[in-house]
């Protein structure tokens, strides 16, 4: 396959945010039809449904699904019954199971599934990871702290059950630690603070362990307002490592190490163009496992009402 023919299913935020500005700066991909149920794409054939348009389209290669997660699984099964190799948005899905589902079908049907990770891709993320092999982490802090009226105006599925709250950026940092540290990690604890009339939660904040007893603790909160955080803070052996601006930029000991512009999209359109070519999938399931792991042995408390 020389180009691949793409489209994209779901088209809201970070359709037009990342996704559109990614694919066509990528030579590897012509984008050919867009499905969703209100919005277009200029330019290329749109329908109101993934099953309308894989019927009209028969030359799409491959797909990528943007609508929330909760909706993802009927459309990927779609996609992969058609033979389609399909990108999956982060979260993979609304549940371990699903996603499990989906890996099974794509082997049957002998097409790549990728479970993107879009902060794995954030520029210093790798650095941080040959940090942390060369050296022993005594303690680990992430705080993914942000104000949700500002990211998420109007988005009522991240409130409903299978959107996973504040679990939504949390798996952002979840991502990175479970690529970063060199060993498993586990939750031993967990709190989760639920609106009273919300079914996901606003804050959580979760203690991990390893093998080597690791103290990991990670605090989510949707409730920031002013500065907003998205760091990864690790005392070592070697120093204290800082990696923050969700992954952008790494400091040891306060010293700047590494620090490059933002790539990420791009180089999930990378991967999957790698994976399709090598007739290969990539489902690392770990930040999902964790997130519903949080939800088993979560206590939870309920806090005041959200209003948007
Ligand atoms: P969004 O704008 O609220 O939703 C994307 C689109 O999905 C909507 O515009 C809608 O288009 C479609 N959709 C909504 N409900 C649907 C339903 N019930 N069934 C089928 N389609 C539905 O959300 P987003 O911010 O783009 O996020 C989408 C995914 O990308 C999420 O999994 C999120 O975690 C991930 N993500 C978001 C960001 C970000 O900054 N926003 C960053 C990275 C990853 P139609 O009404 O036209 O169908």
């Amino acid at each position: 396959m020389s180009i691949i023919n793409l489209a994209i299913v779901g088209v809201g935020k970070i359709v037009r945010d990342q996704h559109l500005p990614a694919v066509a700066a990528n030579a590897d991909y012509r984008l050919v039809a867009a499905a969703s149920r209100n919005a277009q794409v200029e330019g290329v054939a749109n329908f109101a449904s993934i099953e309308e348009m894989l019927a009209t389209v028969p030359s799409i290669d491959a797909v990528s699904l943007c609508m929330p997660p909760q909706y993802r699984h009927a459309a990927a099964v779609a996609a992969l019954e058609a033979g389609k190799h399909v990108f999956l948005e982060k979260p993979p899905g609304a549940t371990l199971s699903e996603v499990e589902d989906l890996a099974a079908l794509a082997a049957r049907k002998d097409v790549s599934l990728f479970a993107s990770w879009h902060s794995r891709y954030a520029p210093a993320v790798e650095a941080a990871r040959a940090f942390l092999a060369g050296t022993t982490i005594t303690s680990m802090r992430v705080m993914w702290k942000e104000d949700v009226r500002q990211w998420h105006p109007g988005q009522d599925w991240i409130w409903q059950p299978g959107g996973l709250g504040v679990f939504d950026p949390g798996i952002n940092a979840l991502s990175i630690v479970t690529r970063i540290l060199p060993r498993q990690v586990f939750a031993t604890a967990a709190t989760l603070e639920f609106p009273e009339n919300r079914d996901a939660p606003i804050a959580a904040s979760i203690r991990f362990t390893d093998a080597a007893g690791l103290d990991l603790e990670a605090e989510f909160d949707w409730r920031q307002v002013g500065p907003q955080s998205w760091d990864i803070i690790a005392r070592t052996q070697a120093g204290e490592m800082v990696l923050s601006e969700g992954g952008a930029r790494l400091s040891v000991d306060g010293r700047l190490v590494h620090g490059e512009p933002e790539q990420e999209y791009p180089s999930l359109y990378r991967r999957f163009a790698e994976i399709i070519r090598a007739g290969r999938s990539d489902v690392d399931l770990a930040p999902l496992r964790h997130v519903a792991d949080a939800f088993m042995l979560g206590r939870r408390k309920v806090v005041e009402a959200f209003h948007d």
